[in-house]
């Protein structure tokens, strides 16, 4: 444990929406379920504020502060592997502090792939629920990577109940069947902690990705949803200043890349329209 702390996000200390760091009395590094359980129990113990943070912290918003400087951080940065892998139903448990980099390359080498994600694959998949963050589709179940996951671990403050056994925190598994899978996934992180994540996953297959140059934005708002339906991770890229529009059909091939979107700057020269 680590007293008197300042939480900064990657882009540095002073880098939150309102320009001023973060301070808490202590951060925690659970290893393990079992010391995550023990974290969320203590901080009960001494009504101290929690929230959890990872490790890079890459939200703006003071998502991730406890909200005055007497509060715990617990951080996932320890909480970081795969914990079970089913290549025959495509679907992987993983800790929430797995970044999607690792959650892309274990799932890959089990022959799965993410169908969707955010661009940046150095989130980790705890925060990333937690904000609803999301790639793009129209189709199927559309961009946001909650929409693939069938079961949560928690870790929340005991009920009433409990506590006369002498339990300050316990372990919820809410499964794909329970509505509070949809509060608990995209929390905000305001809801507990959350252990470890189950996904639904497809088999992997290449895509392929082209770039496409239109000299015209004239017809852009038309040609969102007619271009969203065509292709199932389609992407547009408006360039204002130059009244063009990039676009990048991106169709499912005979085998997925490992991620659900890839880097733009790592694409080929466009091509006119
Ligand atoms: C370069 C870059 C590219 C991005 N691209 C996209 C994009 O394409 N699409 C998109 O939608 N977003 C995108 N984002 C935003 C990104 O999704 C959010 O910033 C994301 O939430 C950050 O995740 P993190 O793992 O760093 O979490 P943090 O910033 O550390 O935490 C975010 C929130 O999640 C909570 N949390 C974290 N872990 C847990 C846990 N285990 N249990 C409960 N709550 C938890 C925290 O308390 C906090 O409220 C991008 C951000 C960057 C920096």
């Amino acid at each position: 444990m680590f007293h008197n702390c300042t939480v900064s996000n990657a882009q540095g200390t002073f880098n939150f929406n309102d320009r001023k760091p973060c301070r808490a009395a202590e951060a925690v590094y659970p290893r393990t379920e079992a010391e995550l359980v023990a974290a969320v129990a203590s901080v009960v113990r001494e009504k101290r504020k929690v929230k959890a943070s990872t490790a890079y912290s890459h939200s703006f918003p003071k998502l991730a502060c406890p909200g005055g400087d007497t509060g715990t951080i617990i951080s996932t940065a320890r909480l970081n592997r795969v914990v079970s892998v089913d290549a025959e139903r495509n679907q992987i448990t993983v800790e929430s502090g797995m970044i999607l980099k690792d959650l892309f390359d274990a799932a890959a080498a089990a022959g799965m792939a993410l169908p969707n994600s955010p661009y940046f694959y150095g989130l980790t998949i705890g925060g990333l629920l937690a904000t609803g963050a999301h790639g793009t589709s129209l189709m199927r179940k559309g961009g946001a990577v909650h929409e693939h996951v069938i079961k949560v671990r928690i870790v929340t403050p005991a009920p009433p109940s409990e506590r006369i056994a002498g339990r300050l925190a316990i372990v919820r598994e809410i499964g794909a069947d329970d509505p509070d899978l949809n509060a608990a996934k995209v929390s905000l992180g305001v809801l507990g902690v959350i252990s470890q994540v189950t996904l639904q996953l497809d088999p992997l297959c290449k895509r392929s990705l082209t770039i496409l140059r239109k000299d015209s934005d004239a017809d852009l708002v038309e040609l969102v949803s007619t271009w969203g339906h065509k292709h199932e991770f389609g992407d547009m890229y408006w360039l204002p200043g130059q009244r063009k529009v990039l676009f990048r059909p991106d169709r499912p091939g005979r085998r997925f890349h490992a991620g659900g979107r890839s880097q733009p700057g790592l694409l080929p020269p466009a091509a006119h329209f």
